[in-house]
């Protein structure tokens, strides 16, 4: 029987995908600064920023068949389906026209990750880790006002410890590699940003304005 990973590898055409592209994970704690900070290096090194948790926000949004299972998961602060999360990331690298691309906020398990690597073929170049303290973080996520359901006292603690009991392993996965670029992401954005560039200009991102 063809399984999911057999049948994602596939095109519509039932060929295997090939577009060779560069992937950088962003990672960290809920409220750790991943969609502020990827907004800065989109700006200044000509990546394409995919939050795999704004493409599920879409795709609830559409109408989608998905959008319910989506929705209670997120307001839980549970993990979605490897599955469904793969075929957006997927889909959206496909549509592009750019070829660097930084995944935000995924992989969040060990299943996830093997599950992506599998279908994809992808590797990523590096993970770019932001370091916080739950107490910053709750801090910021309660501050934020942007009316996500999941902003929510009750559910922030869910996340922190999904966080820890299934996205901390995958960060270690990466350590063991050499692969984790690990930023304090405690400082003001500008502060975070300073650590955040010089990563990407050791990498050769050079594309600096
Ligand atoms: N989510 C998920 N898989 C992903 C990314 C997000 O299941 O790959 C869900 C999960 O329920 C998470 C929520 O979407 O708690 C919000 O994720 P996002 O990355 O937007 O927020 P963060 O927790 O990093 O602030
Ligand atoms: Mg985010």
């Amino acid at each position: 029987m063809e399984t999911f990973v057999d049948a994602a590898k596939k095109d519509a055409n039932g060929s295997v995908q090939n577009k060779s592209v560069t992937v950088v994970f962003v990672l960290g704690g809920p409220g750790s600064g991943k969609g502020t900070q990827c907004a800065n290096i989109v700006e200044h090194f000509g990546y394409t920023h995919l939050s795999a948790g704004d493409l599920l926000r879409a795709e609830i949004k559409s109408g989608s068949e998905n959008g319910t299972l989506i929705d209670n998961m997120i307001k839980e602060g549970k993990i979605v389906p490897s599955e469904v999360t793969i075929k957006l990331l997927q889909r959206a690298i496909q549509e592009n026209g750019n070829d660097k691309f930084l995944i935000d906020g995924f992989p969040r398990n060990e299943e996830n990750r093997a599950a992506f690597e599998s279908v994809t073929g992808i590797e990523p170049e590096f993970v770019l880790f932001f370091d916080c303290s739950e107490e910053e973080m709750e801090r910021r996520l309660l501050n934020r006002n942007q009316g996500r359901v999941d902003d929510n006292i009750e559910t922030i603690r869910k996340r922190f410890k999904v966080f820890l009991d299934s996205s901390l392993p995958v960060i270690e996965y990466y350590n063991a590699k050499g692969k984790v670029r690990k930023i304090d992401a405690a400082k003001p954005i500008e502060g975070v940003f300073e650590s955040v560039r010089s990563v990407f200009t050791v990498s050769g991102d050079k594309v600096a304005a």
